[in-house]
């Protein structure tokens, strides 16, 4: 990836793509991937991004995307706005992800993955830019430019991986680690509802092409600091259950004792979904500041994005998230609530 910082493009700043007029924010386009390899052969300097607290499909599809563009002979900068969690460290070109808060320099075009606002990405700097939005929420958002947003994808490591092979770039083997990393991770090891017949046809394909599957399965599933267990541990001790709901909660406090990290908190929501019986899950994390972070997660047809959304968050239809304010009863009190609703209706349509 080229060196940061570098004010100056070789083209003018800030150059939309050359087919007529830019789109404006928010408008759709007939055939988003044709768009986007027109955005991507047309310019020089291109600046990738994902959302804050990257997850394995963010850091997953930045690094591969990278890697496509670099090969179609173009310079890239990847940043985001936290650091790289450490399971995802040893991924070819994790080092070359810059941390940072303000995008730096000028761009023909900034692509966004996996987010459904700029607000999502934590970065300044973004709005001057032409922007390109690649995602596959259920909540996702047309709000930029040029908008591909594939809700049946997997990943959105899978659309760069479409978008890859249709720019006729060679899937390496680095490439392959990187795009194997967000199926396994965006499906919970091939668990979740979101995966297909295509899933394990685009992972056999990426295993060929060089991924090492036991490898990436143990940075992501075996690698655990004893930290994260400390935590998981707090979090269990407090886990409560109401019928088909449960819920669990860490506090400031916890996360002090243990020296656990954010990070630590991924996959503890999981744990507490394994229990029979349980459909819907939230596992809620005090905050230094005093607001709450809540991960939502459900079995079936509970569609905890609609929840997540209109509390402000979004996500997937089985995992979803947001942000409450304080204090921790009242953030409990008012997802309960939600999560009680949602589960009573689902059950009166099921005997309708
Ligand atoms: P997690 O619980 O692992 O943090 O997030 C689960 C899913 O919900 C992820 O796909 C993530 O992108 C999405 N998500 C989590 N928090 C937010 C949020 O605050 N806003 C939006 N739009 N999506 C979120
Ligand atoms: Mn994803």
């Amino acid at each position: 990836m080229s060196p940061l910082p570098q004010k100056s493009g070789i083209l003018a700043p800030i150059v939309a793509p050359q087919t007529g007029s830019a789109p404006a924010p928010g408008a759709s386009t007939p055939d988003p991937l044709a768009a986007i390899l027109d955005v991507l052969l047309r310019g020089k300097r291109f600046l990738v991004c994902s959302h804050a607290r990257p997850d394995g499909d963010a850091v997953g599809s930045m690094l591969a995307l990278g890697m496509a563009i670099e090969q179609m002979g173009k310079g890239v900068d990847l940043v985001t706005a936290d650091r790289v969690p450490l399971q995802y460290r040893q991924l070819p070109g994790a080092d070359t992800i810059h941390t940072m808060l303000r995008v730096p320099g000028s761009y023909d075009a900034a692509i966004l993955l996996e987010c459904d606002s700029l607000e999502r990405t934590r970065l300044r700097g973004l709005e001057e830019l032409f922007l390109v939005n690649i995602d596959h929420h259920i909540t996702g958002l047309e709000f930029a430019q040029l908008n591909w947003i594939d809700r049946s994808a997997a990943s959105v490591g899978e659309m760069v991986y479409q978008l890859a092979r249709a720019a006729g770039v060679a899937i390496t083997p680095q490439m392959a680690q990187c795009l194997y990393t967000t199926i396994l991770t965006d499906t919970g090891g091939f668990c979740y509802g979101n995966v297909r017949a295509s899933t394990f046809a685009l992972a056999r394909d990426l295993v060929q092409a060089g991924a090492d599957p036991i490898a990436i399965a143990q940075e992501v599933y075996f690698s655990a600091p004893a930290s994260k267990l400390l935590l998981m541990g707090a979090a269990l001790r407090r886990l409560k259950r109401e019928g088909r709901l449960a819920w669990l909660w860490v506090t400031h406090q916890d996360m002090q004792r243990t020296c656990a990290t954010e990070e630590d908190c991924e996959g503890i929501v999981n744990v507490a979904l394994g229990m029979a019986g349980v459909d819907a899950v939230v596992f809620l994390r005090e905050l230094p500041d005093g607001d709450i972070r809540l991960s939502l997660r459900s079995k079936g047809r509970l569609n905890v994005a609609a929840i997540a959304v209109r509390l402000g968050g979004g996500g997937h239809q089985n995992a979803a998230g947001c942000t409450l304010h304080g204090p921790p009863p009242r953030a409990l009190k008012e997802i309960l609530a939600e999560l009680r609703g949602a589960m009573a209706n689902l059950k009166g349509k099921r005997s309708h």
